[in-house]
């Protein structure tokens, strides 16, 4: 009988309290979080419809951007048959609003997933066919997976070896896969780099290391199984089958059908 006491001029107040002050709780500890989900109020400007850009940004720049971004949604679509992800990218310039964003001036861009869609923030440097091409593929993933917490289904190497499919830096060549076995690189098996911890936590040779080996691991298995081996195996893992299981099945029946061709 007690509880019922508990007025609306109780409660209400303590209502009101946990909702500001939870926001502003995570605010603090995470402003660059805040302003990447609230962009349109940061002071950036919309450049197109789900495109963001750092008002400091130069008239050649925003050109690379645009082009950039009409031929890195290509080349994702060249592998996924159509772009489904309608990701948000924030373009910085200056180092402070790299910072603001929470990306490294000197890094070139990450994707944030969330339930309802992306967030691709690029740094100063970020700005290339190749970096917009890796990162929409990433928000593709988890479009068509249905999830933003890719780790939780498929093994980083995959989603970082899908990415490497449309990324052409030549730092993740096989001329540089070379130059770091020759520099005495030690060369990860996909166990090794199958939880984030072990794929991102090296030094930065061992991190390019463990690129390389997943686009080359995804490389050969796309050659085998193709656009509708790659469909299948996102939506048996949407439907929350085993990821190694089916990578695996997809290929044996590409292989099998090769052999009964
Ligand atoms: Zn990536």
């Amino acid at each position: 009988m007690h509880a019922i006491r508990w007025r609306w001029y109780v409660l209400a107040p303590a209502a009101l309290l946990v909702c500001v002050s939870v926001p502003a709780a995570y605010y603090a500890a995470h402003p660059e979080v805040v302003r990447t989900f609230l962009v349109e109020f940061t002071g950036m400007q919309r450049f197109q419809q789900d495109v963001f850009v750092d008002p400091a940004m130069t008239g050649d720049a925003r050109i690379r951007l645009q082009m950039s971004l009409a031929l890195g949604r290509q080349r994702v679509a060249d592998v996924f048959g159509e772009v489904l992800a309608r990701p948000i990218v924030i373009a910085t310039w200056t180092p402070s609003t790299a910072t603001r964003f929470g990306i490294n001036p000197r890094a070139t861009g990450f994707t944030r997933l969330t339930w309802t869609r992306s967030f691709i923030v690029l740094g100063p440097r970020g700005i290339s066919v190749d970096v917009l091409a890796h990162e929409i593929a990433h928000a593709e993933l988890s479009q068509r997976i249905r999830r933003f917490r890719l780790s939780s289904v498929v093994p980083p190497w995959f989603s970082e070896g899908l990415a490497m499919l449309v990324d052409r830096r030549p730092q993740y060549s096989r001329g540089a896969y070379g130059q770091l076995v020759a520099r005495g690189v030690r060369v990860p098996g996909l166990g090794e780099i199958s939880t984030a911890e072990g794929f991102y936590s090296g030094d930065a040779d061992a991190t390019r290391m463990a690129y390389i080996v997943s686009k080359a691991e995804v490389q050969r298995w796309f050659a085998l199984v193709g656009r509708n081996g790659l469909l299948r195996l996102i939506e048996n893992i949407s439907t929350g089958q085993d990821f190694a299981r089916r990578y695996r099945a997809i290929e044996a029946e590409a292989g099998a059908g090769r052999l009964g061709r």
